[in-house]
Formats: structure tokens, C-alpha cells, sequence
């Protein structure tokens, strides 16, 4: 099986009614590239910049932080490349920007630090827009997004990051702008928030644990902590709906995307594209090359009536036998 997966890292994603389904890959170290395009990624779906921050010991500057973003960019140019935006706080801190908070995963986060620090901000989107000169990819993804307003605030940034370097007499190409939906407000506001965007893109780590109100690192709650519940799948479909109502795609990039079972859920509801971890990219590809659309549509409606998570994982698995 292990020989038949690694062929079939470089056969393209498509369902079996001819749907293309890119999968790419998440990383957020240089050295993730190459095993990247070894499995057969479509591209980078989520490049979490907050990786070499959080490997030095103090902020890297714009020329450092450009040589970084570069390089990604070039080695799969001109399949995308999707840097996200420093996301710390909650569970990822640096080490020289200490935030102490009794609840930090409702606390300084994501997008709410960088839009008080927005020379932090500046600093990291002129690194990407620069590292992008003469290339075509660079997709930028805000995350922690929790209202139009600081959508408009970001985007107000990266508008004058990019009026800064073509006043500095570079050529700067457009980028394709996304937005993370991993808080619940921003499920509600898909459409509005995708009108806006180019891209919209499922953090369902953290999606899941905000909806369900489950520490995604705790333990002890870890059996509540489930991708399966019916008001998880509603939120999904929600999203999904939101964004295609604004023509504009949606992936997930989140682990539930690496999870097969969910997988076909997220096949039928018209999910674009999917990123996930480099050990799990032929495994996904597989799934997407053995269901039909159509079929996924058929399992999603009969998982959407059903009430037990657990049920509908038997149902799922008993599927994926089925195919294979
Ligand atoms: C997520 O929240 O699902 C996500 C992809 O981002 P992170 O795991 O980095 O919070
Ligand atoms: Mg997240």
C-alpha cells in the first residue's frame, strides 16, 4: 500500500466525475519545501510565518524575512504559495514578545497583535511583497479574523506596504489575498468577508475548538474535541456556501482536511482545494481520486441527518473500505 500511495503523489487530485481538487502542503520551515514536492503538494496551502520568528531571538527584519519568503515562493512558483501572516499568542509564543494572559486563546492573538504593532505588520508584508518580485504566486492569508473592520484594517496595511515599495521603484506584483476562517463570527460573515478577498481558507484547529468550546491542547477534554459534530459540519457547509455565493473558492487547511473521513465530507461540500501536514498528502490524494463528487454529495446529505459523531465516523470509514 505504502508503494501505491507514493505513486500516486504525482498523479493530479481529481475525483472520479473529474472535479480537480488541489492538495497542498503546510509547513513553515524552508526544509519542509522539498519534502513538500517530493509528495506530490499542488503548492503550499499554509505557510505559518510565525515558524522562523519563532526560531530566533529577536524579530527578523524585512530583508531577512524577504529571503525566507523567496525562497518558498520560488520553489514552486507558479503553483501557489500561501504565507500567512504572523499568528502568535494563544498557543504559540515568542520568546522575546512575552504575552501573558489568563485566557490566551480569547486574548492578543493573530491579527489583533499585528494590527496594534502594525510597524510588525509593515515590516513582514513589504518582506512578501518584495519576495515576490517577478513572480506570480504569493497568496498572503490573515489569520484570526474576527470582524469586517479588522479585514479593512489589514487590508489598509497591505495596500500601503505595497504603495510604499512601488513609490520606492519596485515592481510589486498584486498578490491574491485570503482570509483564515477559524473564529465562529467569521463563518457568519463568509460571504461578506470573501466579497472582499480573493480567497477564504478553513482553520478548522481552532474553528473546532471555538465552536465547540474545547481547549484544542487539553487532554483532558480531548474526547469533546471532535471535527464530526453535526455543528461543526453545519458551520463548514455554512462557510462553504458563503464563499461560492461570492464566487470565490474556499479550502481548509486545518487538520481535519488530512483526516479521510472528513475528507469526503469536505469533497461534497464543494471544499476547492485542501492543505494538509506532508505525511498525510498522498493519503488525501487517495481519497479525492476515489469518490465521485456526486457520491460525497449523497454521504454529506446523510451525515448531515444524523446526530452522533461517532455514527457518522462508522459510516465515513465504512465508505472508505468500500472504495479501497
Ligand atoms: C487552524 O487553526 O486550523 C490552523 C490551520 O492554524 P494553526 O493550527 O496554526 O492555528
Ligand atoms: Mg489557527
Amino acid at each position: 500500500l505504502a508503494e501505491g500511495l507514493q505513486a500516486l503523489a504525482q498523479e493530479p487530485a481529481i475525483t472520479q466525475d473529474g472535479c480537480e481538487v488541489p492538495v497542498y502542503a503546510n509547513g513553515g520551515l524552508l526544509a519542509d519545501i522539498a519534502p513538500s514536492i517530493q509528495s506530490g503538494a499542488d503548492g503550499i496551502g499554509l505557510y505559518r510565518t510565525e515558524v522562523p520568528f519563532m526560531i530566533r531571538d529577536r524579530f527578523p527584519g524585512e530583508e531577512e524575512q524577504s529571503e525566507i519568503y523567496r525562497e518558498a515562493l520560488m520553489s514552486f512558483n507558479p503553483r501557489p504559495v500561501t504565507l500567512r501572516t504572523l499568528d502568535v499568542g494563544g498557543d504559540k509564543a515568542l520568546p522575546y514578545f512575552p504575552v501573558v494572559e489568563d485566557n490566551p486563546f480569547l486574548g492578543w492573538r493573530g491579527i489583533r497583535i499585528t494590527l496594534d504593532h502594525p510597524e510588525i505588520f509593515l515590516t513582514q508584508l513589504r518582506a512578501m511583497l518584495r519576495a515576490s518580485q517577478g513572480l506570480t504566486n504569493l497568496h498572503i492569508l490573515f489569520p484570526m479574523i474576527s470582524s469586517l473592520g479588522e479585514l479593512k484594517d489589514a487590508l489598509q496595511l497591505l495596500q500601503r506596504a505595497r504603495d510604499e515599495l512601488l513609490d520606492e521603484q519596485h515592481v510589486i506584483p498584486l498578490p491574491k489575498v485570503g482570509v483564515m476562517v477559524e473564529v465562529p463570527s467569521a463563518v457568519y460573515l463568509a460571504e461578506a468577508l470573501a466579497r472582499r478577498v480573493d480567497f477564504l481558507s478553513v482553520g478548522t484547529n481552532d474553528l473546532v475548538q471555538y465552536l465547540l468550546a474545547v481547549d484544542r491542547n487539553n487532554a483532558r477534554v480531548a474526547d469533546l474535541y471532535n471535527a464530526l459534530h453535526p455543528a461543526v459540519l453545519h458551520a463548514l457547509a455554512h462557510a462553504a456556501r458563503g464563499a461560492h455565493q461570492a464566487g470565490k473558492p474556499i479550502s481548509v487547511c486545518g487538520e481535519m482536511a488530512a483526516d479521510p473521513a472528513s475528507v469526503i465530507l469536505l469533497l461534497g461540500m464543494e471544499i476547492d482545494a485542501l492543505s494538509v501536514n506532508v505525511a498525510s498528502l498522498s493519503r488525501v490524494k487517495w481519497v479525492i481520486r476515489s469518490f465521485s463528487r456526486a457520491r460525497a454529495r449523497e454521504l454529506l446529505t446523510q451525515c448531515m441527518t444524523m446526530e452522533d459523531p461517532a455514527a457518522i465516523r462508522a459510516l465515513l470509514n465504512n465508505a472508505l473500505v468500500q472504495a479501497g
